[in-house]
């Protein structure tokens, strides 16, 4: 009996000992208040926010899922070359933002097609001010930047670029956020045998798979130079989209969080961070606890005008649920060929953080309720 006695003190002496333990030089906060979580069933009663969609048609069914799942969300306008073109994104984003402003904010863009013209700076800004009288509240710069423009001499126009410099001077200014989708996943430049999860993708897709394409910008080339814009623009609003493509390491990731203070990254690589934690879930834990005021959670949902509604809705609210399951709970969760493992189970405060209060601090964006 003494003895099972000593056997709990210990334990419960471990146990604090352990959540103190450090995640590179910030110290996860020891509680001594009970850690309060949430369940499965709270899911509906929770306000979250998905900073990571893509409407691409003004029929509003996924927007109607929206609000029965409790979730807000930024509508990404990008300066794509395939599907919907950026001036109709806008357009659609625009009346969506009419009929549900309390739902929703969007992210506007910028188009590069002139970018060998004199008054590129000027005319982007002009642009860009009017999509912030339009009802925009942050700006998203794409992988066309670092992976496709090319300057007069036919070298690839990188995110450092100086003109680039100019607008993300007015951006600093103006305290708009820039959302970055710099460079792609690491696997895009390893052989498909090397590639953690995007085989079947880069597979069907060799004219994007950068290993075979060694005259292009390198994956080094691509965190660089994002690396060298934050340097370059330390009072710049930042959220790195999926991961700040770093999603293959979270000591890498952690690295810029601690050298950024204004950079945050969006949480759209799912497979990546269930892989993380079947891997070693402790440490991933950490990872979150640590720097839950800098990770927004995110889905990158596109949404077509060829969906089927009951299909499309069906689709993001199990979507939806799941990665609350993996967020909130313990419950056990798969990863396609890897196996089993179990939800993070993150303290109530780090995921109301992450579901709604960072993206709404980042993005100026409140709700009624
Ligand atoms: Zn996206």
């Amino acid at each position: 009996m003494i003895q099972s006695k000593y056997l709990l003190i210990l334990t419960i002496c471990s146990v604090f000992i352990y959540v103190g333990v450090k995640f590179r030089n910030n110290t996860v906060a020891t509680k001594i208040e009970p850690v309060i979580y949430y369940q499965l069933k709270d899911f509906n009663t929770v306000k979250k926010f998905d900073v990571h969609i893509h409407i691409n048609t003004k029929e509003t069914h996924f927007i109607q899922q929206a609000i029965a799942d409790n979730f807000y969300f930024q509508d990404i306008v990008d300066d794509r070359p395939f599907g919907v073109i950026m001036d109709q994104q806008q357009s659609f984003a625009k009346i969506h933002l009419n009929n549900f402003p309390d739902q929703m904010n969007f992210a506007t863009t910028f188009k590069v097609s002139n970018w060998d013209q004199k008054d590129w700076v000027k005319s982007t800004i002009a642009h860009l001010k009017q999509s912030f009288a339009q009802g925009a509240t942050a700006v998203k710069i794409w992988k066309n930047i670092g992976m496709d423009l090319r300057d007069e001499n036919g070298d690839f126009v990188m995110v450092d670029h100086p003109r680039i410099d100019s607008v993300l001077t007015f951006l600093s200014e103006t305290g708009i956020p820039l959302l970055g989708h710099n460079g792609e996943p690491r696997d895009c430049w390893l052989p498909l045998e090397k590639m953690i999860f995007n085989q079947g993708y880069y597979g069907s897709h060799p004219e994007y798979h950068m290993y075979l394409h060694p005259e292009y910008p390198s994956y080094e080339d691509q965190i660089n130079a994002r690396d060298t814009m934050l340097e370059k623009h330390p009072n710049l609003n930042f959220m790195g989209a999926h991961l700040g493509s770093l999603e293959w390491s979270l000591e890498e990731l952690a690295k810029r969080l601690d050298a950024y203070p204004l950079m945050r990254v969006d949480l759209t690589r799912m497979p990546n961070l269930k892989l993380h934690t079947f891997n070693n879930r402790q440490k991933t834990r950490e990872f979150f606890i640590t720097y839950q005021d800098r990770l927004i959670y995110g889905t990158d949902t596109a949404i077509n005008p060829t969906d089927d509604p009951d299909e499309l809705k069906d689709r993001i609210h199990q979507r939806w649920l799941d990665e609350w399951k993996f967020y909130a709970t313990d419950n056990p969760l798969k990863l396609k060929g890897y196996g089993k493992l179990k939800g993070l189970k993150l303290p109530r405060e780090v995921i109301d953080k992450i579901y709604f209060e960072n993206a709404s601090k980042l993005l100026g964006f409140k709700t009624m309720g």
